[in-house]
């Protein structure tokens, strides 16, 4: 955070300071919206959430170091009061990135947006101090409290553009406009929201159309949908893809026992080989875009290939891969899911078989609206077609991806329904032997890394 005074703080809200004895007070530390994680120095916000109110923290914020709140009313403690916390926040941020030296890089697409992020923050670091949020924070909370983290020695800040609507994007960027826009992919995730895969490629889009004509639109060339964005921005544009259109590219692809990538990664100032860390194809994709950013800001492609070769998982419960001293691989991927990174998912545990028995182990995908049971049934009937091994299918909500399954009709007792997660752990337990791989996946909502950790917890 850079340090600004109460009263700057004021005006760039515009909101107004109650019980402050000294409007020149400076606020040095982070912002912060848990009252427990308060240092000195710092702003709290106070947010209403779904179980607590922020407002009554208040005072125990100031009394741990708090500069002051900001807050929608006064709360008896120096505060600056505002309409709306979460607007305030955003003007705040917008206030403060422009005071910054640092070039903005922003992700997004229905699929992938932490993963890449977190690859353009490990190879970015090797260029400049770098600010990335932790996690997900990417809504119009989580992406101003990561602007305000960053200060005035950071060079390069990446964010993650999330969109759960048309116009999500544009107030996102309103606040923050990147120099750098990358559009990984349109799928169906929110898709209930949306109403349609043209509805959702029309809200990824608002990225480029934010875009300066000096700044970069990174696009992929293998999702038509994304492609076509580049007839919406007026920035450059650079494609990457495994197609030859590609200006970056994914050639000779590989995958390990453990579906991890390698590949060459040829762009138009040469190539270099390429073993990624991460888990599943899927994860080329990503790096490629990530290497697009590293290249635009003057990072050899050796250089390249070289950090995305050492680049790990950052954030939790996406393709989390562990051996078991006893032999089976569990593939926690927990973290969330939709038709194309369940797909993603599924593709990845075949490539790790190598003749051992593979299962998957899915709950619900979440937000599919009325194309909810036929993207359910598409999971079964793929799971049957890929020739994944056993399939324990878990929740009511989840049960059409065990009736597609038998709809495919070469199925017995390869699939198998369980009402929640301590019956697909009880199966497990009975069944699992040494080799097997299991891949758990679903929707937040699921809560299934409870089966990931009980099979963990084993050892
Ligand atoms: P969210 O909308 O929840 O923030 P996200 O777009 O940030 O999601 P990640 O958290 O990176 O995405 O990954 C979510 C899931 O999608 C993980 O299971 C991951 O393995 C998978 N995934 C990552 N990249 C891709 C991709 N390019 N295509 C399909 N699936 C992907
Ligand atoms: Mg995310």
């Amino acid at each position: 955070m850079i340090s600004l005074s109460l009263a700057e703080v004021e005006t760039l809200v515009g909101g107004r300071l109650h019980d402050v004895p000294d409007p020149q007070a400076r606020i040095t530390g982070p912002v912060v919206i848990d009252s427990r994680k308060v240092t000195p120095g710092a702003l709290f916000a106070a947010l209403r959430g779904e179980r607590a109110d922020g407002h009554d923290f208040a005072a125990q914020a100031v009394a741990d170091g708090a500069v002051a709140v900001l807050a929608a009313r006064p709360v008896g403690v120096p505060a600056v009061v505002v309409e709306d916390v979460t607007v305030a926040l955003g003007r705040l941020a917008a206030g403060v990135v422009r005071r910054l030296p640092a070039a903005v890089v922003g992700v997004t697409g229905s699929s992938g947006k932490t993963s890449t992020k977190d690859l353009i923050a490990q190879l970015l670091r090797r260029l400049g101090p770098t600010v990335a949020p932790p996690g997900s924070y990417n809504n119009e909370q989580g992406l101003p409290l990561t602007v305000l983290s960053a200060d005035a020695g950071t060079r390069y800040l990446v964010l993650e553009y999330g969109a759960r609507g048309a116009g999500h994007i544009t107030y996102l960027t309103g606040i923050a406009r990147p120099r750098v826009g990358v559009v990984l992919n349109v799928g169906t995730a929110h898709l209930g929201e949306f109403g349609s895969r043209e509805a959702i490629a029309a809200a990824k889009g608002e990225l480029v159309e934010a875009l300066a004509e000096d700044g970069l639109a990174v696009l992929n060339a293998d999702d038509p949908l994304v492609a076509g964005m580049a007839a919406r921005t007026r920035a450059r544009v650079v494609t990457f893809g495994e197609s030859a259109r590609a200006d970056v590219r994914a050639e000779e692809v590989t995958l390990d026992e453990q579906a991890r990538a390698a590949f060459t990664l040829r762009t138009p100032d040469g190539s270099a080989r390429v073993q990624l860390r991460l888990h599943g194809e899927h994860q080329v994709g990503n790096a490629l875009a990530a290497a697009c950013v590293a290249r635009e800001f003057g990072m050899s492609v050796e250089e390249t290939a070289a950090a995305l070769s050492e680049a790990t998982a950052v954030s939790r419960w996406r393709m989390e891969v562990t051996e078991r001293p006893d032999g089976v691989t569990v593939v926690n991927d927990a973290y969330n899911a939709n038709p194309d990174s369940v797909r993603a998912a599924l593709k990845a545990l075949v490539a790790m078989a190598r003749g051992r028995r593979t299962w998957a182990v899915l709950g619900q995908m979440a937000e599919l609206g009325d194309a909810s049971g036929e993207e359910h049934d598409a999971i079964g009937r793929l799971a049957v077609r890929l020739d994944v091994n056993r399939l324990v299918v878990v929740g009511q909500q989840a049960a059409r991806i065990h009736a597609g399954a038998k709809l495919e009709g070469s199925w017995g007792e390869e699939s198998v329904f369980v009402p929640d997660a301590e019956a697909a752990v009880e199966l497990l337990h009975r069944e699992l032997r040494p080799g097997d791989v299991v891949l758990i996946k679903a929707s937040r909502a699921a809560g299934l890394e409870r089966i990931a950790e009980a099979l963990l917890a084993d050892q």
